[in-house]
């Protein structure tokens, strides 16, 4: 990992969790008052109706909260949808964009997570911009191709230095229980920080690239000591405040 950038744990809830789920979020607050001061900055992402409530038990233990997605418009005629001004005005300091389940369950592209991403920055969030192959497209050895298409065409053209995340999320060790070996993990994050810094130079070096994907206690800290892993996007493992400790305690 590399040692300047402080590395962020976030918790992506997905569409999982009512009031009752703050509960996890006291117990997760309890333990990081209780123990040392973890050595990530500790995210949750939870559902958009929870985090006003959520921010009024996760800020004072230092947790920030963020979005799970937003609209690439700042407000309009948009029924049904988040706008990352709205996300802000809530107290979330960060939106995830880009997530594989809403490029495959929303037809997202990588010029639409761009805007969101720009709509995020515009907004003073900072975007999670999320990344990854497909397993059959892993197979056909075109992993690190397509990893660093999606990474040129989501990101803003006009990106200018406010912080922005990566997340390197291979789509099919999300929620599988299934990880990519060390090795393709290494490779993997060694070639976005190329991509970035051939792009962004020295800001490119220090945008933080998160592993995503079937993270566990069990192996959070064997793939958070890998060079270029910046620290992980947590889906299930991050509902429950033991495991999710576990994985911040890792670092
Ligand atoms: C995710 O949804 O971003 C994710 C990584 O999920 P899981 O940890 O459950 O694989």
């Amino acid at each position: 990992m590399t040692t300047a950038i402080t590395p962020l744990i976030a918790g992506n809830w997905k569409m999982n969790g009512t009031s009752v789920a703050l509960a996890e979020v006291g117990r997760l607050a309890e333990r990081l008052r209780a123990g040392a001061p973890p050595r990530a900055t500790v995210l949750i992402c939870p559902p958009a109706t929870l985090l006003a409530d959520l921010n009024r038990i996760a800020a004072p233990a230092g947790i920030v909260s963020g979005g799970q997605d937003c609209h690439p418009a700042l407000s309009g005629a948009h029924t049904g949808d988040i706008s990352a001004p709205m996300l802000a005005d809530l107290g979330a300091q960060y939106v995830i964009v880009g997530h594989s389940e809403r490029r495959a369950d929303h037809g997202e592209t990588s010029a639409l997570v761009a805007d969101k991403a720009r709509a995020a920055l515009a907004s003073g969030l900072v975007p999670i911009i999320c990344v990854g192959e497909t397993e059959a497209e892993r197979r056909a050895g075109q992993a690190v191709a397509v990893v660093t298409a999606q990474l040129a065409a989501s990101i803003p053209e006009d990106w200018a230095g406010h912080s922005i995340v990566i997340a390197y999320e291979p789509v099919w060790a999300i929620g599988t229980g299934l990880t990519p070996t060390t090795q393709d993990i290494i490779d993997m994050h060694r070639a976005v920080r190329m991509t970035l810094e051939a792009r962004f130079g020295a800001r490119g070096a220090g945008v933080r690239i998160l592993y995503g994907g079937s993270m566990k206690p069990a192996n959070a800290r064997e793939i958070l000591a890998i060079e270029h892993v910046n620290g992980g996007l947590v889906g299930g493992a991050s509902l429950l405040a033991s495991d999710f400790y576990a994985i911040i305690s890792a670092l």
